[in-house]
């Protein structure tokens, strides 16, 4: 028994046979490129650039519809290296000046790359090193021709071992036969520890040179809680983590035992349990983990990825589909949010804008389009006769725009009617608050909607002008500002004053650290990633919402952030 030590990047043990992901040897040569034949090996090269950046994209398409956002913006950052003069103009000019090959000159590059980094101890930098070889290594596998052995080949279930995990890769994982990982390169911060999270699927990785030790059909342990793993563990080994494996079985079972019990206070306040999704393929673990509805379907996805507009026929479909599947449940359809960081590729010359955030994006979008917009509100009407939904629009920035995305659902149910189309009697409509103007007027908001939904994730960028896909100022994101909750409080007191109920589908819900600050200050309904229900219910359910209330009134008088954080972590010891 072989035991090896790594960084732990995603909980859990997993316990199975290897499947190695072989690191494909590439020979490369190096031969003399003559003067007047250096133009075609520049043009050589810039093909296989193109091509890489190509598939990149595609696959950053895939991840966005398979994986999420924060996968695919890994593949950004991918992207972004292929754009680099280390794997761009450097290239070009070194075939120029030493008359060699191309793929010579790119492993020359890499292997110079890597000394220099050789000596930082920075995580974050080794981390993009890893990132930097890749993406060299896949513009030398176009040069030589040569594929990589894939994922799609695992048929039983396995750990896999590899010395790195591309975006591409994991399109290819059969998730469910996929019981740990472990990676010779990588850090808590690495692609692959983030898909391991999100998977729920425990993760070593940073193991130097483990896929060089192992063979497919070995025995091994992965500890994604110690960061170890075990390679041919023996009979004691095996019975200890058996067992260790058992007790955490034991406690999600526990936790899964919330599933039908309410989201209820102990003294009593009820709130409004509900999960985020992209896809209708969402909807199986939406039910698993014991969700009272849908509260933020992000329709754009349906979008995005392909080269025309979704029919109304196919989205009445794919609408139905996920609302006859949630009933009792009610569905919340957010209308189309296009623009930001979510472009598409059918709308001649939209992409080109300079600052997409702020530009023509959600309900701006769909207002200068209103064709494609009432497309999307015949369907989603027309699927109300399914069962219970809500709509809602995406970043509303007043009550004018409000106003007038109602008036366009109105014409399309006026149509409707027109046409003896059956649709739902009533449809609540709300307003997402994310933009800090409409936050500011949310009492003039809410006497025109149902309810409103705060998105704390556009919320947040907009208040404190963090870009929230900018790795710069990412320390700079932070959801306990104090005027963020002042916001979120003064968005849940005009609801209520108008007898209205207010949600939160930004990704500050799903944080069990600030559940009892949310409940006091007055949320009635949090919308999260399906897989953090059981545990936010574990809370709701621990806690007195009077307590919340009053802690929620000392965190809102506090003078400064430092004052916020020791209120709130004295609440995580009391709910621990
Ligand atoms: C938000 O902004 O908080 C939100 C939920 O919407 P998205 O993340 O899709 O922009
Ligand atoms: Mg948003």
């Amino acid at each position: 028994m072989n035991l090896f030590h790594g960084v732990a990047a995603s909980p859990g043990i997993g316990i199975g046979k290897i499947f190695l992901l072989e690191q494909e040897e590439m020979v490369i040569a190096r031969w003399a490129i003559p003067k007047e034949e250096i133009k075609n090996e520049i043009l050589r090269f810039r093909k296989a650039l193109q091509k890489t950046k190509r598939d990149m994209k595609k696959d950053k398409q895939e991840m966005l519809n398979l994986l999420g956002k924060n996968h695919a913006r890994l593949a950004d950052a991918y992207l972004l290296i292929l754009e680099d003069p280390i794997l761009t103009t450097d290239i070009e000019k070194q075939i120029q000046k030493d008359q060699v090959n191309a793929e010579f000159v790119i492993q020359s590059a890499l292997e110079k790359i890597s000394h220099t980094f050789d000596t930082l101890t920075d995580d974050y930098f080794r981390e993009r090193i890893n990132d930097i070889a890749e993406v060299g290594n896949k513009i030398l596998r176009y040069l030589l021709g040569k594929q990589k052995r894939e994922l799609t080949q695992m048929t039983e279930e396995s750990i896999v071992v590899a010395h790195n995990l591309l975006p591409s890769d994991t399109l290819a994982l059969k998730t469910r036969l996929v019981k740990g990982f472990a990676i010779d390169v990588g850090g808590k911060t690495s692609h692959t520890a983030l898909l391991a999270q999100s998977l729920e699927i425990p993760a070593v990785v940073g193991l130097k040179d483990i896929s060089s030790r192992v063979k497919t059909g070995q025995k091994m342990i992965v500890d994604g809680d110690q960061g170890v793993i075990l390679i041919e563990p023996d009979q004691s080994a095996l019975k200890n983590y058996h067992r260790e494996k058992e007790i955490q079985i034991h406690k999600n079972q526990e936790l899964n035992k919330l599933r039908d019990l309410p989201a209820q206070t102990l003294d009593g306040k009820r709130i409004e349990l509900s999960a985020n999704i992209e896809n209708a393929e969402d909807v199986k673990n939406v039910l698993f983990y014991g969700s009272e509805g849908i509260g933020l379907f992000r329709t754009e996805y349906l979008y995005l990825n392909r080269d025309d507009l979704p029919s109304e026929e196919e989205q009445v479909e794919h609408y139905s589909h996920v609302i006859k599947q949630m009933m009792p449940y009610s569905t919340l359809f957010r209308t189309l949010d296009l623009g930001g960081d979510k472009l598409t590729a059918f709308i001649q010359g939209y992409a080109a804008e300079k600052n997409p955030f702020m530009g023509l994006r959600a309900l701006r979008f769909c207002l200068k389009y209103p064709d494609i917009f009432k497309t999307q509100l015949r369907a989603l009407l027309k699927a109300s006769a399914q069962g219970n939904m809500r709509i809602m629009f995406p970043m509303v920035s007043g009550v004018e725009e409000f106003l007038k995305g109602k008036e366009l659902l109105e014409r399309a149910r006026e149509e409707l009617v027109k046409e003896n189309v059956s649709i739902a009697r009533k449809v609540e409509v709300g307003a997402m608050i994310e933009v800090p103007s409409a936050a500011l007027v949310a009492d003039l908001i809410t006497q025109e909607a149902d309810f409103v939904s705060i998105g704390t994730n556009d919320l947040i960028q907009y208040t404190l002008a963090v870009d929230r896909v900018n790795e710069n100022v990412a320390s700079l994101y932070d959801p306990t500002h104090l005027s963020i909750l002042r916001l979120v409080k003064l968005v849940a007191d005009a609801a209520h004053a108008h007898g209205k109920w207010v949600g939160m589908c930004g990704e500050m819900a799903s944080d069990i650290h600030l559940t009892t600050l949310l409940l006091g200050l007055g949320l009635d309904e949090l919308s999260v990633v399906p897989s953090f229900i059981p545990r936010l219910k574990k809370i709701i359910r621990s806690i007195q919402f009077s307590e919340a209330k009053k802690m929620a009134g000392q965190i809102m008088a506090a003078k400064n952030l430092k004052e916020v954080q020791s209120h709130i972590e004295k609440i995580q010891l009391a709910v621990q």
